[in-house]
């Protein structure tokens, strides 16, 4: 937990955001700046800050974002035409929320591997 986080903040209810599901290790809200018609944040409940040195619960939390992404471009119905899932890790990726999160982007032709 980091007091200042703000996806701890919308974990905790104290900055709202609708979840669309919520569970025991992840939760999923829609990007407050969308970059496609479909994009989704699938965010741990804990703090984590970067992938290595993760604890046991942690890579756990790590797999149930990858099956949840899943779960929710089947209900956003974007797993037929297909979607993207990102990780933004520090500077030269333009993170601005060091706390790990899964961008989930569909709904249009995302271009190349990197646009
Ligand atoms: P990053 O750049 O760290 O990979 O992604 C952070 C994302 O969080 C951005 O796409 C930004 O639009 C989104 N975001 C930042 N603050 C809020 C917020 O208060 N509510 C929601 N729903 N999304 C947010
Ligand atoms: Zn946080």
């Amino acid at each position: 937990m980091a007091s200042d986080c703000i996806f701890c903040k919308i974990r905790d209810g104290e900055i709202p955001a609708d979840a669309l599901r919520r569970d025991e290790r992840c939760f999923v809200i829609r990007d407050i700046n969308p970059r496609a018609p479909v994009h989704l944040l699938v965010i741990p409940n804990s703090h984590i800050t970067s992938l290595p040195g993760l604890t046991p619960d942690e890579r756990e939390a790590v797999g149930a974002m990858f099956s949840t992404a899943g779960e929710m471009a089947a209900i956003e119905g974007v797993d037929g035409s297909g979607y993207r899932l990102v990780v933004n890790q520090g500077r030269d990726a333009d993170q601005s929320v060091s706390h790990l999160h899964l961008h989930l982007l569909g709904g249009k032709p995302l271009g190349g591997m990197c646009s």
